[in-house]
């Protein structure tokens, strides 16, 4: 049995109450993948300023890169929120995304049918929606070089830069494409070309990469018809591709689209996962819900586990190959919304909700 080294850090809020059911998960998955997951864990976020002074140790940083993937519940709260920015829970996480050089954010929104409803879109607008929003994660407006905000005494000016090189853009979209071919082959690729000259490289360069993808079809969006696209025909799109604050406002524009912000699941790789299914080369990612630490609702046990139990989905397809186990998984989620059990978020009057850890004990009775 081939044995898979996973770093859990469960950080605040929720954070440990839905990680407890995508660990539980992928440990009774085990024997059917002739995997055996070893765990060991850590603490990232204001659980470790609480107990280390620092929301992420060297340390940790150091048993990531000796592992085969992190899977991570969410880090913040305003108990920590008079520090100052740099020291502060969301610091960690993003410094440890930085450090392993997680260059490639993906976020699946797949509206399952049993919540076609649940979505303030019309249903016959999000049913039967499953795309993919392929975000880059490590460069452009957000590291750009300046960046300062000055208050001199003629007023107050401030810069931020967007610099993208062709590398860098070549290898977001190569990824997007190589997911695209596994999918149903087409990719937006998002940018503002008629504005930025960022964004007329970043045409240029999809367009060569994509004549290396014959059988997958680009497409160029601006940004802003995509915007309104996205609720109005979202069922267009397959993988979407675009720089990190595009990605950042448009992925959480689609996750309206899945009716709870507890849905929704996502992956930070840096590089493109094995084309062949089932090889046995592991990709190192880095999985976790979308939504945050959601401290009105901690400590309750009614949090929905799903975004982190598809997240584990997201390890076992992407860093492990086990697409079979991953689709089980995806199927296990559909079949307990079907039956019309669900957790509070998403429960209209009427219907009595399950806790985090019964929702999850469902899903693992059918994955
Ligand atoms: P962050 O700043 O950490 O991103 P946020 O303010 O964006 O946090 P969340 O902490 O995700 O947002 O919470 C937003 C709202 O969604 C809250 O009301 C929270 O209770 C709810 N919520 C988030 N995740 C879940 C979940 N898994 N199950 C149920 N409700 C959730
Ligand atoms: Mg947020």
């Amino acid at each position: 049995m081939s044995e898979v080294r996973v770093l859990l850090l469960p950080g605040d809020g929720i954070g440990p109450e839905v990680l407890a059911e995508a660990r539980a998960l992928l440990e009774a998955l085990g024997p059917a993948t002739g995997l055996r997951f070893s765990f060991s864990d850590d603490l990232i976020g204001g659980a470790a300023i609480d107990a280390y002074g620092t929301p992420l140790r060297e340390e940790t940083i150091e048993a990531a890169r000796q592992s085969d993937a992190v899977l991570l519940g969410a880090v913040g709260g305003p108990k920590w929120d008079y520090l100052p920015k740099a020291t502060r829970p969301e610091a960690g996480l993003l410094g440890l995304r930085k450090e392993l050089g997680l260059f490639a954010n993906l976020r699946p929104v797949k509206v399952f049918d049993a919540l076609a409803d649940a979505s303030p879109l019309k249903p016959e607008i999000v049913r039967g929606v499953d795309l993919l929003v392929v975000r880059e994660l490590t460069g452009g407006l957000y590291f750009g070089q300046p960046s300062e905000l000055v208050r001199g005494p003629e007023g107050r000016r401030a810069v931020d830069t967007l610099p993208y090189t062709e590398a860098e853009i070549a290898r977001i979209v190569d990824l997007a494409f190589r997911l695209a071919r596994e999918r149903r082959r087409k990719v937006t690729s998002v940018d503002k070309a008629n504005v930025l000259n960022t964004s007329q490289l970043w045409r240029e360069v999809a367009t060569e990469v994509a004549s290396r993808y014959p059988e997958v079809t680009l497409e160029h969006a601006l940004v802003d018809s995509c915007a309104m696209r996205l609720v109005s025909r979202p069922r267009d799109f397959d993988v979407l591709v675009m720089e990190n604050l595009f990605g950042d406002i448009l992925s959480d524009e689609a996750a309206v689209l899945a009716g709870s912000l507890g849905m929704l699941p996502s992956a930070s790789l840096h590089g493109a996962p094995p084309s062949r299914p089932g090889s046995p080369a592991r990709l190192f990612g880095l999985y976790e819900p979308v939504h945050g630490s959601a401290p009105d609702i901690a400590g309750r046990g009614i949090a929905n586990p799903i975004g982190a139990i598809l997240s584990a989905a997201m390890l076992l397809r992407w860093t492990l190959g086990q697409e079979a186990a991953a689709t089980a998984v995806e199927a296990a989620v559909a079949d307990v919304l079907d039956a019309g059990i669900r957790t509070a978020d998403l429960a209209g009057s009427g219907t009595q909700p399950v806790g985090t850890a019964e929702f999850g004990r469902l899903v693992r009775e059918r994955a």
